[in-house]
């Protein structure tokens, strides 16, 4: 495995930490109102990057796993709540479509959703059953061409904003795994309802939603790839969906590392800057050599996927480690601006918030470490 990024990648890693620099500006602004300047979105969508792993053919730019990684490593150092739909953009549910959808399905979405005008959401959680995902209560019985879907979901991101919710439902109780389908909604639906947002501690600016769906009609060609497919295509989907959390947390230690490392050398305390320090010294040092020990599991991950391996094992170790560690860099940059840091306004302040979901959502580390224990004693 060769560590070197290839030109191309290094061209876009760099035009992205341009763009994202100046996005950083807004950062103070957004701290103090909650709101993001539309700007953001206008220029992050003109730059393409909802398009970044979207084929070229609905317009796309469809690049590698390695390089689609190294640019949201990139796009993970502005506050989560800048890029929340280009995280789906890149995500679970295009994922799907690529994969399984039909011609007719890819036509219809595809191209919005490149190009930044369709919002997708993915609706896998339920108020009985995050983590085990065979526990879902919600069902799609189906009548002639239609599917008659009833259930509920539970923390949904961007389900305020979504075009496209893609719904996992069980077909067929009796089958466990192999009795769960995958289906495309549009919020217009008679009979779908959304919550209003649950607000969160961090990492959304909307909050999160509960999705219902009370006898509500789906014709039968939304119907996401086959029957009976759906746990195994949100596994898969999550799979590599982990491998983008870990940039997500990469990202958001790599600024709270930045600043910790400003600041280390401006403040001063018993008449020498911090940095010079030894306790502090090893702070940064442990912060800099675990985030750089964790890019490089991420990397590996990302390889396997760019060449079609099975990285189910290693994105469960992207998504435990990345994340443990990125969280431990946040919770050491804050303790390098002592009370500093604790103030609403602070990065520092806002990325130890923010960080914290990420080893529960997409699958919890103790899931993760699950899995891993099952692989090594089987
Ligand atoms: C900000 C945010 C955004 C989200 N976005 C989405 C979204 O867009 N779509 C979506 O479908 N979901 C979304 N979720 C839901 C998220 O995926 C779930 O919260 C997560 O999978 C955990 O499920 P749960 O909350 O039901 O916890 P539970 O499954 O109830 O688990 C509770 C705790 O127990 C642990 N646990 C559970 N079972 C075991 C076990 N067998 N062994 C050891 N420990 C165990 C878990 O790891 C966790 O720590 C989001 C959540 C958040 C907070």
């Amino acid at each position: 495995m060769d560590f070197n990024l290839s030109p191309d990648t290094i061209a876009m890693q760099q035009s992205t930490r341009e763009v994202v620099d100046d996005l950083l500006l807004h950062e103070p602004r957004f701290q103090e109102t909650n709101e993001v300047p539309p700007i953001v979105d206008e220029t992050l969508m003109k730059m393409g990057y909802y398009g970044l792993t979207i084929p070229e053919e609905y317009g796309g730019t469809n690049v590698d796993k390695i390089t689609s990684v190294t640019v949201q490593l990139e796009l993970a150092r502005m506050p989560p709540q800048f890029w929340p739909l280009i995280r789906s953009a890149v995500g679970p549910t295009p994922h799907a479509l690529i994969r399984h959808g039909t011609p007719a399905q890819k036509d219809k979405w595809l191209p919005g959703i490149a190009a930044g005008t369709k919002r997708v959401c993915f609706a896998l959680t339920e108020p009985g059953g995050g983590s085990d995902v065979n526990a879902m209560k919600t069902t799609a019985v189906r009548k002639g061409d239609k599917w008659i879907l009833n259930g509920t979901k539970t923390f949904i991101s961007n389900a305020n904003k979504a075009d496209i919710i893609v719904v996992f439902a069980k077909t067929d109780k009796s089958k466990g795994r192999d009795g769960v389908s995958a289906f495309i909604i549009e919020p217009s639906t008679k009979g779908f309802a959304i919550s209003a947002p649950m607000k969160t501690m961090g990492w959304m600016v909307d909050g999160l939603f509960e999705l219902s769906f009370d006898d509500c009609e789906i014709p039968a060609e939304n119907l996401l790839g086959e029957e009976g497919r759906g746990f195994y295509y949100a596994l898969e989907g999550l799979s590599e969906a982990r491998v983008n959390v870990g940039c997500q947390a990469l990202g958001g230690g790599d600024i709270a590392l930045e600043h910790a490392l400003r600041y280390a050398k401006e403040r001063f305390t018993f008449g020498v800057p911090l940095a010079s320090h030894q306790v502090i010294q090893h702070m940064l040092a442990d912060m800099t050599m675990e985030q750089h020990i964790a890019r490089l599991l991420l990397l590996e991950a990302a390889f396997g996927v760019q060449h079609d391996q099975d990285v189910r094992l290693k994105s469960a170790y992207v998504k435990v480690f990345c994340t443990e560690t990125a969280n431990r860099t946040a919770d050491k940059a804050l303790q390098v601006f002592g009370g500093a840091g604790y103030i609403k306004g602070m990065v520092v302040e806002r990325v130890f918030r923010d960080l914290r979901v990420l080893r529960i959502y997409e699958g919890a580390s103790e899931i993760q470490r699950n899995m891993i224990a099952k692989h090594i004693l089987k």
